[in-house]
């Protein structure tokens, strides 16, 4: 039931998304996902695990850790738990373009009861990830952005009550970094959008891109292009023996173990020293 309109929306002839069940089983620790998403415009969808699907806020700007940034986080269906490992190239359709995991973890209620956090719109929690960490907020603005609930019945109002605002609580995780730049690389893949699309097919939009115009239609060109010239070296250096292969293949892993954690440490270190120069 919960997936309904996920389903609704989607051709699972054409799209390689998950069509998904509810996950039944109480689990020790709650899932989180942050997936880049360059379809008709580019955003973050932003996932929390709850009752066996993903609850799920588009982010047009991404997550901020500038406890000063109110990022709009629009509410939109659940998902099904397995769409949170997604990557690839969704070739047309609902939410055509490319899908990149952002960010994945754990998260933390900081409220005993999510269930009437949400309906309240006021829900609180901890992020144990690997670019986003410690304590946040999801509001539902009302009015400001064109909408929100109605407070006296508490049901939709004109936009649904669909409007949210995602915000750093200020704490040892929070800085005047913008980590979407800072980080912009799959925490899966350690790819850019272009290395996802190489590894499906660069030509797949040829004739119908899922953003002609504006800023995404010229990102999205941009990646086509580098994707296209990817895929070219790829099927170049193919033609080696599989012992070679198979060598560069350990080579790279170790080296996107490496590149997580020097992110990581990057991360740290920067918002320490922006803690430190705060204090002075
Ligand atoms: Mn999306």
């Amino acid at each position: 039931m919960a997936l309904e309109e996920y389903r609704k929306k989607r051709d699972f002839t054409k799209s390689p998304e998950p069509a998904g069940t509810v996950v039944k089983k109480k689990r020790p620790e709650l899932f989180f996902c942050v997936q880049k998403h360059l379809a008709s415009h580019l955003h973050y969808d932003f996932r929390l695990e709850h009752n066996g699907v993903l609850l799920s806020w588009a982010v047009p700007k991404g997550p901020s850790l500038n406890p000063k940034d109110k990022r709009l986080a629009m509410h939109v269906e659940d998902h099904p738990f397995d769409y949170g490992e997604f990557e690839g190239v969704i070739p047309e359709g609902y939410g055509a373009g490319i899908v990149m995991l952002w960010d994945r973890g754990t998260w933390t209620p900081e409220v005993d009861d999510v269930d009437a956090a949400l309906k309240k719109g006021d829900l609180k929690f901890t992020l144990n990830g690997y670019k986003l960490k410690g304590s946040w907020v999801l509001v539902r603005t009302s009015g400001r952005y064109g909408g929100g609930s109605d407070k006296r019945t508490g049901s939709p109002g004109s936009n649904g009550g669909r409007s949210w605002l995602l915000i750093k609580h200020r704490d040892e995780w929070s800085g005047d970094l913008d980590i979407a730049e800072f980080a912009p690389k799959s925490v899966k893949s350690d790819g850019e959008f272009e290395d996802i699309l190489a590894e499906d097919t660069p030509a797949v939009w040829v004739s119908n891109r899922p953003a002609k115009g504006g800023e995404a239609g010229a990102m999205l060109a941009t990646i086509i292009e580098r994707a296209a010239k990817l895929k070219n070296s790829k099927d170049t250096k193919g033609t080696k023996d599989t012992k070679d292969t198979k060598g560069t293949k350990d080579t790279k892993g170790t080296k996107d173990t490496k590149t997580k954690k020097a992110t990581k440490r990057k991360v740290a270190s920067k918002q320490r020293r922006e803690r430190t120069s705060e204090r002075r």
